[in-house]
């Protein structure tokens, strides 16, 4: 048995049953969940499935249930029973999870999938050490904050100048008529934490002008995720500038009338920033002529339009979901990210999903490097 296993655990989303003994005595017990599904043969499992397995709760040390199935498991069968299953994945440590028994039962879902994907990877904890900036909180913002905190990430940031409007209670229904009017960092903050009251959150509603005011907003995160609406491009533009100066991670998203688009997400110095991406898009348009007048009017903006575009409430939170789940992939390593240098688009009319790689553009005023060999690596 691995030395580590202190205080078993059998994660709740396991389904156990024995069958009786066939003609040879042999019994078998069975552990089944969505994704895994494990058969033992032996002999005094109708006692094990009564009376060990309900002490499988990471509540009891190994001595402890031990001790209370004495009279029916010598120690070293017991051990060996549960040495099996900790080198199947199926029953793990209980002492290395970090979080408290009333959080654990709120985020069982989650803790027993990372169980089920990856039972050596401390996947929880690199959420609770991560900060994730959340810029933007119409649209897709409202539902990523709240989506990141529900998953445990351990501070979030929720960053945004302007107040609710009612516009921003269609796209994100959970903000509620009452909060029209009030700070939208400041009601995004109240909700998420009622959703998750260990995690940090950190409202954020100064007036972002400049780079500098970029730069200190996101100053210490992991990843920033940029929910803007298209009419703050100039400041989309100017995040991209500072996280290609400060290497910061980032990811957007858009509502693009029935159309939702989740990424690029972007790694300053491996693959296209978010100039080469809206070049890249303004070159593939039917017109890029007018596409270029588009993306320039956009450009002088400088203000947020998202009450007055044609989206749906469907298409706010399947980008949030898209953009939430990339991110968690960046911070724990669960998988490798999908979206770093590609975009998801997926069109909710007839639900046509499309995944499009983005090049990086050559001599792009962001991001090229002069001392570079080749540009378009
Ligand atoms: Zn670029």
């Amino acid at each position: 048995m691995p030395i580590s296993l202190q205080n078993p655990l059998l994660p709740t989303h396991y389904s156990v049953w024995f069958d009786p003994p066939d003609e040879k005595g042999d019994e078998v017990l069975h552990f089944v969940s969505e994704r895994r599904s494990l058969k033992l043969k032996g002999r005094s499992f109708r006692e094990f499935h009564q009376r060990v397995i309900p002490l499988l709760n990471g509540r009891h040390s190994i001595e402890e249930i031990e001790t209370a199935t004495a009279d029916l498991f010598p120690g070293d069968e017991l051990r060996a029973a549960l040495g099996v299953l900790a080198d199947q994945g199926i029953v793990v440590e209980a002492s290395t999870h970090t979080v408290s028994s009333e959080i654990a039962e709120r985020m069982a879902p989650q803790l027993n999938l990372f169980n089920d994907l990856a039972p050596d990877l401390p996947l929880q904890k690199s959420l609770e050490t991560a900060t994730v900036a959340v810029l933007g909180l119409s649209g897709a913002g409202p539902a990523l904050a709240l989506s990141l905190a529900a998953a445990g990430v351990g501070t979030i940031r929720c960053i945004d100048s302007l107040n609710v409007a009612p516009s921003d209670v269609y796209l994100a229904p959970f903000t509620g008529m009452p909060a029209v009017g009030a700070s939208r960092a400041a009601t995004i903050s109240e909700l998420s934490k009622r959703a998750a009251p260990q995690v940090q959150i950190v409202a954020e509603d100064r007036k972002l002008e400049s780079e500098d005011d970029l730069r200190a907003v996101i100053e210490g995160a992991d990843i920033v995720a940029c929910c803007l609406d298209a009419s703050q491009s100039n400041l989309i533009y100017k995040l991209n500038r500072v996280c290609l100066a400060t290497g910061m991670r980032w990811i957007t998203c858009s509502l693009a009338g029935a159309e939702i688009i989740a990424g690029p997400a972007m790694h300053p110095g491996k693959g296209p920033c978010y100039l080469c991406y809206r070049m890249r898009t303004v070159a593939c348009a039917g017109n890029p002529d007018d596409a270029f007048a588009y993306e320039r009017f956009l450009d002088r903006r400088k203000q947020d339009d998202s009450s007055r575009r044609e989206n749906l409430v469907f298409g706010a939170g399947l980008a949030a979901n898209f953009v939430g789940m990339e991110i968690v992939k960046e911070l724990t390593g669960l998988a490798e990210p999908s979206l770093v240098g590609r975009i998801l688009s997926v069109r909710l009319t007839d639900l046509t999903v499309d995944k499009h790689f983005v090049l990086r553009k050559p001599w792009c005023p962001a991001c090229f490097n002069p001392s570079e060999t080749s540009p378009d690596k």
